[in-house]
């Protein structure tokens, strides 16, 4: 057992974190503000590797795995945490199933794109009327000779309008409800292939959320991934690693509140001399202390478990659950220790209590995360 960090990720977190308080950090505010992905630097991001963490050398990637993803996720969500779930799920939702569930040629055509950049990736579960029930999602795909043709609306798809690949789940057979569903690579120049209405959102306003559209969409069929029916399994499975992505997103929040509020807490002087001095300040900063030690240990166990191949549907779902309302109570705390400037947009904590809301809500809400650690808990019951 060994809690250092070995020395080859102690330099991608390094490395991380310069280009996070070069690149990021001086651009956060203005892309949220403008409600814009910033692409230049998308192509610093792949010339640093960090596009293509879970791809193998031989297509181009790093092929670090998923601790190092989350090592690097940790530091770029400290400063933009719209930056980082579009690089988590260009990571982790749509590399990594390529990866796994992938045919060769499909490795081929891909996987090099994705890792230089060339093309974002996006991952399409969720529906209009169907979220947290992904199972019971209405896509339909009907096989017509050597083309699936795909219609159905998808919800809420991070860089779905900015994808070059789009990972999408549609069933082959709705009475077989989960045993249905199918996964498709999907390219946006595919016949009928359309983007809805681009969300405003509460927080992570830099990252790009759409509505897509399939009419009539015609997917060759060697861009099936998977077997027919083998879909849920595809995207619970991409879901485990997404999930540590978004504790590694909500540790960077909860860092940077800590870190807002450090410096804060010394400087600002209220009974003549610094609040940091008043026990009730000190009580949050050693809460969002305690918080992050836990939470780092959570995700980088959970990442860890997936690296080796173990199972990990359990301690990944504890990750997201506790770095996420970590990074929640952070943020409140964080505003509070600014008083009237933490609510004001010159200082940055406004925005991470923004961000922060959807790391309870993304890829699993808190609800589910319970449901799914119950589940690993209780077993089968009677
Ligand atoms: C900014 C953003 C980006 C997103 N990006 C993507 C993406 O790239 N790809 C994608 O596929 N999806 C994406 N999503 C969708 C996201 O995963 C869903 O919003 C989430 O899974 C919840 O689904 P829902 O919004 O339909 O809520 P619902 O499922 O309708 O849930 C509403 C409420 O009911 C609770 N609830 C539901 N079922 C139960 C239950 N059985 N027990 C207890 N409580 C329950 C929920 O916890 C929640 O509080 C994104 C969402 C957002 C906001």
């Amino acid at each position: 057992m060994d809690f250092n960090l070995p020395e080859e990720l102690q330099l991608i977190q390094q490395t991380a974190r310069d280009f996070a308080d070069r690149e990021l950090a001086p651009l956060a505010r203005r892309l949220d503000r403008e409600e814009r992905f910033h692409k230049e630097h998308w192509a610093k991001l792949a010339g640093l590797g960090f596009l293509g963490f879970l791809i193998p050398e031989k297509y181009g990637g790093a092929g670090l795995g998923n601790l190092a993803l989350v090592i690097a996720l940790e530091e770029l969500n400290r400063a933009c945490a719209s930056t980082g779930v579009t690089v988590s799920v260009h990571n982790s939702l749509a590399g990594g199933p390529v990866v796994k569930f992938g045919s060769e040629g499909q490795k081929a055509r891909y996987l090099p794109k994705l890792a230089s950049g060339e093309i974002f990736g996006a991952y399409a579960l969720t529906e209009p009327g169907h979220g947290s029930d992904a199972a019971a999602l209405e896509t339909r795909a009907v096989l017509k000779g050597d083309r699936y043709v795909l219609n159905g609306r998808k919800a809420w798809i991070t860089s779905g309008a900015m994808a070059g690949l789009v990972i999408a789940f549609a069933t082959v057979d709705p009475s077989k409800r989960s045993k249905g569903i199918t996964a498709f690579l999907v390219e946006p120049s595919f016949p009928g292939f359309k983007v809805g209405r681009h969300e405003k959102k509460l927080g992570i306003r830099g990252s790009e959320t759409v509505e897509l559209v399939f009419e009539d969409l015609e997917v060759p069929g060697v861009n099936r991934l998977g077997e027919e029916g083998g879909g849920f399994a595809i995207a619970m499975d991409s879901l485990n690693g997404g999930r540590i992505g978004i504790a590694a997103q909500a540790i960077g929040i909860a860092q940077a509140c800590l870190d807002a509020s450090v410096r804060y807490a010394r400087e600002r002087r209220q009974f003549g001399r610094p609040i940091a001095h008043f026990q009730p300040v000190q009580w949050k900063i050693a809460g969002m202390a305690a918080g992050l030690e836990l939470a780092r240990t959570l995700a980088h166990k959970a990442a860890w478990l997936r690296d080796q191949g173990q199972p990990h549907t359990r301690e990944a779902a504890i990750a997201k659950l506790h770095a996420s309302e970590l990074a929640n109570r952070a943020a409140t705390d964080a505003v509070q220790i600014h008083g009237g400037a933490g609510y004001c947009t010159d200082f940055p904590v406004e925005r991470y209590f923004r961000d922060a809301k959807v790391t309870e809500i993304y890829e699993g809400t808190s609800e589910i995360q319970r449901l799914v650690i119950a589940r690993g808990v209780l077993g089968d019951l009677p």
